[in-house]
């Protein structure tokens, strides 16, 4: 298999654009290649059980080190009370389609002139075509102040991981108990959901509206850019929102520090 006719298969996948159609994944490939996926989050096993119920003999490889599965966007409803942590949780073989090769290893380094990966057990492993899926790495250490082993120390949470969105939950009903005023925000660079810091806004709000204890409560909404969303369409609705339940919207803040002790951001 060729380089043109591997990025035609992907188109016909749907995965190299969105121009996929469901007649189109019936189509079959005799093509022969040694394909190796990094990362075995949500990208990287739907590119591996397409390609595996596509090629007509799968020769496929992926490599992840994790243990476990999870559905990332259940975070925020666990932060919000919505979904119990088990929800959102699978092993990760459950997780992997029946054929694919899977090594359970980090990825250390890569050679694209030999085609030839380096995994953390010191082994190398050949290629024809890679695929990189190795999600998206959150730096919380780059705002002064906290740190992913100190999320919570001074109730300054975050619900972008498993442990977090616990620790949320927890803080949310606190919150709701004692009263207090709730600082929300975003972050100013890639990240994993957008809607996310939005929604567990909203889920407070809610929560504290539910448990008649929303006039204990101040809510403000800190964010990065100038419009609440990127696409105009949902963006107008959404300042409604905010406004109908007295959500306070700070727009163009970006968060560069936290004090957790006199909790100050
Ligand atoms: C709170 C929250 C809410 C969200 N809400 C939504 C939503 O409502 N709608 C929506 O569409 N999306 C939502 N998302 C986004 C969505 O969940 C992610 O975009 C998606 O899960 C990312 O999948 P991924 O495979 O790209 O990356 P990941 O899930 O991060 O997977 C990457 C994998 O690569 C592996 N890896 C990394 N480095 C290496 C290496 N060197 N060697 C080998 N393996 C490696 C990791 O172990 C990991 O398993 C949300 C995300 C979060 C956190």
């Amino acid at each position: 298999m060729n380089r043109r006719h591997f990025l035609q298969l992907l188109a016909t996948l749907g995965v190299a654009g969105c121009w996929g159609s469901y007649k189109a994944y019936a189509t079959t490939s005799s093509a022969k290649a040694r394909v190796l996926i990094i990362g075995g989050g949500a990208a990287g096993l739907s590119m591996a059980a397409r390609l595996n119920s596509v090629l007509e003999t799968p020769d496929i490889t992926l490599i992840d080190p994790s243990n476990e599965q999870f559905y990332q966007p259940g975070f925020t409803m666990i932060a919000g009370g919505i979904y119990s942590p088990d929800e959102v949780k699978k092993p990760q073989s459950a997780c992997i389609p029946s054929g694919v090769k899977w090594v359970k290893e980090k990825v250390v380094s890569i050679d694209p002139v030999t085609s030839k990966v380096k995994a953390s057990d010191g082994n190398t492993y050949v290629y024809d075509f890679l695929v990189l899926t190795p999600g998206l790495q959150m730096n919380f250490d780059q705002v002064e102040g906290i740190s992913r082993s100190t999320l919570g120390v001074g109730n300054a949470h975050c619900m972008y991981d498993y442990q977090g969105a616990q620790n949320t939950w927890k803080a949310l009903q606190e919150f709701s108990q004692k009263g207090g005023a709730g600082v929300f925000t975003n972050t100013f660079t890639k990240l994993k959901c957008g809607g996310a810091p939005k929604k567990i806004t909203m889920l407070t709000d809610d929560y504290c509206r539910r448990n008649k204890t929303r006039d204990k409560i101040s809510v403000t909404y800190y964010n990065a850019s100038k419009d609440l969303f990127d696409t105009p369409y949902y963006a107008g609705r959404l300042e409604e929102i905010f406004k109908e339940r007295d959500l306070n919207i700070c727009p163009q803040h970006r968060l560069t520090g936290v004090d957790t002790a006199s909790k100050k951001v």
